[in-house]
């Protein structure tokens, strides 16, 4: 059977997934879903004994049919190689009376890896699939984490290439230089004199502006982006779900067919929406709980059933958390909302206009069902940090922590299972994790809160890392908002020439 993917707000125009992948944005500004999830299960003995990768392999096989099964083992084997630091990918390690799956152990060192390693791999496959000799330059603007991700990702893949706009002076000395030290013939990074929003807003435009297309189109280059909307990054995440129960039953904790519980710190709705994606194809799922920091828009979402992004927007120790928009909610209103579209687009239209929406009573009661929530501030995510230390030895990202203290916060049902997410290493974020610790971080920069972090814990930092501090400079460009555009045309005449 075809599986077919249409817009969250019309089910007209359904195109295979190579075509949603190459595309990322459905034309109506709706995202990409397909009615067939779920209409194949996965067979749990099979998902049990397997390891990473064929569990990778049986998910994009199930989600994403028109890729043949040579081209999914290739992109697997590519995307979950020699550039994780384990062969398990994602290992699953207990914390306490629960298990944190550990998924920073990718070439960035966050969870952004797992998606954005395989991301350019489906999309170099969908191209040649299409038989159009078109270059793709993928375009981000971003706040730290997803950039690098995506550099990282796309570096040096064929056919393709990726600009990134940051926010100069306003990413972490860490994350700057792991932008600006990257290495390929394909990329390009600039910062830009502004905030996050000045390069965002000034993105979707230079997305929106037909005369860029055109005069691109010329040169045979078309602009995409790596967004968390695109369905080729929503899928990988699935597998981390499915190996992760995988992983508890080999450990003896669960018996095949045993509900889990998943806390997932939230932003996008990305992560916690594959958890959902791997309930719907078979895996035992219980509960999925939304964990949110002080932008807790989520959590008066699902205790209310009324999302309203009309309010203060709190800049926190979390920041790759810090959204009052979480776009992949769409797709999980498209679901609950048993497909109707009208429905979907009609809350979104609400929500542009007005800045909330309010769901009906059956859709927040589909929502109970399944998703939990709770939010942890500063403080709580701080305190966590350095209980998680004191009374269990274990190191946590200041991301991870909001999930554990939400976790934390919830009676433990008898004899159900409970997975914490934990979505970058320590190391990212060293002074925040140095000060939850109770050190003092007063006139250090990032390389010496990673010595001290090292020194006060016996922990290292991945190499990755601590080895920016020898990496050369590449990239030092840094322009104006009204100069994105001739970078962007700069950048694609360089790369594709
Ligand atoms: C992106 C990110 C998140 C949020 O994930 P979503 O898919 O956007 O919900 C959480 N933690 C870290 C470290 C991230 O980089």
């Amino acid at each position: 059977m075809e599986t077919l993917y249409h817009s969250t707000r019309s089910a007209q125009q359904a195109v295979p997934s190579k075509t949603a992948i190459l595309t990322g944005i459905a034309p109506d500004g709706g995202l990409y879903v397909s009615d067939q999830i779920g209409a194949v299960k996965l067979d749990l003995a099979t998902v049990c004994s397997n390891d990473y990768h064929a569990n990778a392999r049986l998910v994009l096989g199930t989600l994403l049919p028109d890729y043949t099964a040579d081209e999914i083992r290739t992109c697997v084997q590519g995307a979950y190689g020699s550039q994780w630091d384990t062969n398990a990918i994602t290992p699953t390690t207990p914390l306490g009376n629960d298990w944190l799956l550990e998924l920073y152990h990718g070439p960035t060192s966050a969870f952004k890896d797992v998606a954005l390693q395989m991301l350019p791999r489906l999309m170099s496959v969908a191209r040649h699939t299409a038989g159009e000799g078109h270059n793709v330059m993928i375009l981000t603007a971003t706040s730290g984490d997803t950039g690098k991700a995506a550099l990282d990702g796309f570096s040096d893949v064929e056919g393709t290439g990726v600009t990134v706009f940051y926010p100069d002076g306003k990413v972490s000395d860490i994350q700057r230089l792991q932008m600006v030290t990257q290495r390929g013939s394909n990329v390009a990074v600039c910062g830009i004199r502004g905030n996050f929003d000045d390069a965002q807003t000034e993105v979707k435009r230079i997305f929106a502006d037909k005369d860029v297309a055109a005069r691109l189109l010329t040169k045979n280059t078309v602009l995409s982006s790596a967004n968390s909307i695109n369905v080729g990054r929503l899928v990988p995440q699935v597998t981390y779900y499915c190996d992760a129960y995988a992983q508890l039953v080999r450990a003896g904790a669960i018996s095949v067919g045993d509900a889990v519980d998943f806390c997932v710190p939230t932003g996008n709705f990305g992560d916690v929406l594959a958890g959902y994606y791997a309930k719907l194809i078979g895996l035992p799922v219980g509960k999925l709980i939304v964990a949110s920091n002080a932008n807790n828009v989520l959590t008066d979402f699902i205790t209310t059933g009324t999302y309203d992004r009309r309010r203060p927007f709190h800049k926190t120790i979390s920041p790759s958390m810090d959204i009052l928009v979480s776009s992949n909610l769409e797709r999980l209103l498209y679901y609950l909302a048993d497909g109707d579209c009208e429905l979907v687009a009609s809350y979104m239209a609400n929500l542009a206009e007005q800045g909330s929406y309010t769901v009906s009573e059956t859709i927040l009661s589909k929502l109970n069902k399944t998703f939990a929530c709770g939010f942890a501030d500063d403080d709580a995510t701080r305190s966590t940090i350095q209980s998680t230390w004191e009374d269990l030895g274990i190191l946590i990202d200041t991301h991870t922590a909001v999930a554990k203290a939400v976790l934390d916060a919830r009676p433990q049902e008898e004899g159900r299972q409970r997975i914490c997410l934990s979505t970058a290493s320590p190391y990212k974020f060293s002074a925040d994790v140095l000060e939850a610790l109770g050190a003092n971080t007063d006139g250090l920069d990032g390389f010496a809160c990673m010595d001290e972090l090292e020194r006060i814990t016996g922990t290292h930092a991945p190499v990755q890392l601590s080895g920016l501090r020898s990496a050369v400079e590449r990239h030092t460009s840094v322009c104006d908002r009204d100069q994105m555009t001739t970078f962007v045309e700069d950048a694609c005449a360089r790369v594709f020439a």
